[in-house]
C-alpha cells in the first residue's frame, strides 16, 4: 500500500499511522489529517519531546496533512517566554515548520464561553468546598467519591458565581468550576473533574486579564477542536483521561470532533527526562545550564554536536508503540555516529601531547602534506597539514615497556604517522625529578612520505599527530553519561546516581590549525578519538571542543552479540 507523500516503508506503518491511513481510506475527517505538538512552556524540550515532534510533524508530512505548534499555556505560575522562544527554536532546529502557531491562552475567551455552555446545560457547577475537602471527597481507586453539597446549585446561581469568579470577587481557592459527570465512576478523572480554578497570577501573554484559569484537561479538547485537529496524539498517562476528552468533545458545541490517541513516552537509559528534575539539575548546579552538553535537552544535544538528522533517524528507528520501555542510550549515540561518519571532516588533534623530535629531519623545514578530509565523502576533498621536525603524538600511543598486545610506539619500534612518514623511536627523554617521559627521540624514513614504504615493509600501527610549531592549544571537554545507573529515575534520590566523572576538561590538547579556526558548532572527527564540535565558548586563539561521542560503538557491539 502506498500513501501519497509518504517517504519510507509504507508497508511497515506504526499503529498510529495505521489508524490515520485507515481514517483516510474510510474518508473520515473529510480526507484531512491535522496534528499538533502541544508543549507547556515550562521548560526546555528534551529528547522525549523530539519523539513527539517527529511523530506529529512526521505524520503531517507523510500524509500530506498539517501540524500546528500549540503552546499549552494554561498554568501561568510555571510558564515563561524564555521557554516559548527556546521551544520554537528547537522545533525549527529539528527540521520542522508548523502550519500555524497557537497558544491555548488565545482561546481563553472561547473556553470561558464553553464553560458557560456546560453550566447552562446543567453539566457544570461551582463548587465551594475547601481544597482538602475536594480531595477527600474524590474517593479512591476502590471507593466511590462523595457528591458535593454544592452539586445541585441552580443554573442561575452557577452562572452568577462563575461570572463573579471571573470578575475577581473571590479569593484564590474559594470556588472552582467542576464538570457534573459521575462521582461514582470507576475512573477518577470522571468524578466531577475541576475545569477552572481561581488563581491570581500574571500570565506571560494575557497579563492580568484573567484571575481564573482553565485546567489542562478542560482546555485541551476544545483547543484541538477549534484548530480542527483530527488526531490528537499524547503519551500513555493520558489514556485514563480519554473518557473525559470524549465527554467534553461531545458536550461542547465545538466545530470539529478530534480523536485522542496515546503512545508510550520515550525513556532513555542513564537519563532523567522529567522537566521537574531537569530544572532541578540546572537550579542546583549539577550541570552548567539547560544547554549543558550532558543534558538530554535539545539545546544540550545541539551544543554537544548532535545533528538534527541523527535525532530524527533515532526517533524513526525507535518507532511508536503502546508499551512503555527503556531505550538504550547507546542506540542514540549510534545514530549520532552514523550521521557524523558521513559528514564530519577528519582532522588531527592530540588530547595529551607527547613531544616527538625527528632527529634526521631538517631543522627549518616545513612540509604541507595532503590529507583526505573524509574517506566517506569524495566531495570533501583534501587539505594541507603542516609537518615539521617537532611533533606531538598522543601520550597513550607510547609505552616504554610495552605489554604483549601493545603495537604502537615503543623504543626501537617503527610506526606510521597518518599521511606522513614512518618513524622509529630511538630514545626517550625523562624528567630527572619524576622519571616521567617528556619527549621521544625518533628518526623518520624520507622514502615513506604519504605513509607507505617503497620496499613494502609493514608497520603495525598508524598514529595521529600534529606539528608542534603549528598546532594550536585547545580546551577539550570530554563528556560521559550524567548518571551512573541505568534507570536513575527509579533510584530513591536520582541525585545519588549522578556520575561524578561525567565531565573531564583537558586544557592542554593540541589541534591542527584548520580545526582551531573553525566557527562554533563546526563538527569534526578527531582521528582515532571521536567526534567533536566547536563550543560557543571557543575563540580563535583559545579554541574549545566538546566531545560529541567517542568512536567506540557500544550499540553496534550489542547488535552483533544479539544477532
Ligand atoms: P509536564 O506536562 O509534566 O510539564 P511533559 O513532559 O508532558 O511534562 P509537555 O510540554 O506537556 O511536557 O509535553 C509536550 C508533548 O510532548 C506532550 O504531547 C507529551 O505527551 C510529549 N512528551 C513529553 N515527554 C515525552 C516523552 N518522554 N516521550 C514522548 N513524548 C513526550
Ligand atoms: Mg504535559
Amino acid at each position: 500500500m502506498g500513501i501519497p507523500g509518504c517517504c519510507y516503508n509504507c508497508w511497515l506503518l506504526d499503529f498510529i499511522r495505521t489508524i490515520v491511513s485507515d481514517d483516510l481510506t474510510a474518508g473520515r475527517n473529510g480526507g484531512r489529517v491535522a496534528t499538533r505538538f502541544p508543549p507547556e512552556p515550562n521548560g526546555y524540550l528534551h529528547i522525549g519531546h523530539a519523539k513527539a515532534i517527529c511523530l506529529n510533524f512526521g505524520i503531517a508530512r507523510d500524509f500530506g496533512g498539517t501540524c500546528n505548534l500549540r503552546f499549552d499555556d494554561t498554568n501561568p505560575v510555571k510558564e515563561d517566554v524564555e521557554y516559548v522562544e527556546s521551544i520554537e527554536e528547537d522545533v525549527r532546529w529539528l527540521g520542522f515548520e508548523w502550519t500555524a502557531l497557537h497558544f491555548a491562552s488565545d482561546y481563553f475567551e472561547e473556553l470561558y464561553g464553553y464553560a458557560v455552555h456546560l453550566i447552562r446545560e446543567g453539566k457544570a457547577y461551582v463548587d465551594s468546598q475547601a481544597a482538602d475537602e475536594l480531595r477527600r471527597n474524590r474517593g479512591t481507586l476502590t471507593e466511590p467519591g462523595v457528591e458535593s453539597p454544592f452539586r445541585n446549585r441552580t443554573v442561575a446561581e452557577n452562572l452568577d458565581l462563575f461570572a463573579r469568579m471571573r470578575a475577581g470577587e473571590f479569593a484564590d481557592g474559594a470556588h472552582v468550576l467542576r464538570a457534573r459527570i459521575d462521582m461514582a465512576s470507576g475512573n477518577i478523572n470522571m468524578r466531577d473533574p475541576v475545569l477552572y480554578r481561581i488563581r491570581r497570577a500574571h500570565h506571560h501573554r494575557t497579563g492580568d486579564a484573567w484571575c481564573i484559569y482553565p485546567m489542562y484537561d478542560f482546555a485541551h479538547p476544545p483547543s484541538d477542536a477549534i484548530e480542527h485537529i483530527t488526531h490528537s496524539l499524547c503519551t500513555l498517562e493520558y489514556e485514563d483521561h480519554r473518557p473525559l476528552y470524549d465527554w467534553l468533545v461531545d458536550a461542547l458545541p465545538v466545530p470539529s470532533k478530534p480523536r485522542q490517541i496515546e503512545f508510550a513516552r520515550l525513556n532513555l537509559s542513564y537519563t532523567v527526562m522529567s522537566k521537574r528534575r531537569l530544572l532541578e539539575l540546572v537550579q542546583e548546579g549539577h550541570v552548567a545550564g539547560w544547554d549543558d552538553p550532558r543534558m538530554p535537552t535539545i539545546v544540550g544535544m545541539r551544543r554537544r554536536g548532535y545533528t538534527p538528522e541523527a535525532i530524527r533517524a533515532f526517533c524513526d528507528r525507535i518507532g511508536v508503540a503502546k508499551r512503555e520501555n527503556v531505550v538504550d542510550v547507546a542506540q542514540l549515540e549510534h545514530a549520532v555516529r552514523e550521521d557524523l561518519n558521513k559528514r564530519a571532516p577528519r582532522v588531527m588533534g592530540v588530547l595529551r601531547p607527547l613531544r616527538v623530535i625527528l632527529e634526521n629531519y631538517p631543522e627549518a623545514q616545513v612540509e604541507h602534506l595532503d590529507v583526505i578530509n573524509n574517506p566517506e565523502d569524495a566531495e570533501a576533498g583534501t587539505r594541507k597539514v603542516p609537518f615539521s621536525r617537532e611533533l606531538f603524538i598522543e601520550r597513550d600511543d607510547f609505552q616504554e615497556n610495552p605489554p604483549k598486545k601493545f603495537f604502537r610506539l615503543a623504543p626501537g619500534r617503527e610506526v606510521r604517522l597518518r599521511c606522513g612518514y614512518f618513524i622509529t623511536c630511538t630514545g626517550v627523554e625523562k624528567d630527572p625529578a619524576t622519571g616521567e617521559v617528556v619527549a621521544l627521540r625518533c628518526t623518520y624514513d624520507p622514502a615513506t612520505r604519504g605513509g607507505d614504504a617503497p620496499d613494502g615493509r609493514k608497520v603495525k600501527a598508524t598514529l595521529h599527530w600534529v606539528s608542534a610549531a603549528h598546532a594550536v592549544t585547545a580546551e577539550v571537554r570530554l563528556y560521559d553519561r550524567l548518571f551512573n545507573v541505568e534507570e536513575p529515575g527509579k533510584v530513591e534520590d536520582y541525585r545519588a546516581a549522578l556520575n561524578p566523572a561525567s565531565l573531564e576538561v583537558v586544557r592542554d590538547a593540541r589541534v591542527e590549525p584548520v580545526a582551531a579556526a573553525a566557527p562554533a558548532a563546526t563538527r569534526f572527527q578527531f582521528e582515532r578519538l571521536g567526534y567533536f564540535c566547536v563550543d560557543p565558548d571557543s575563540r580563535p586563539d583559545a579554541p574549545v571542543f566538546n566531545r560529541t561521542v567517542s568512536l567506540k560503538d557500544a550499540w553496534a557491539r550489542i547488535q552483533k552479540t544479539d544477532g
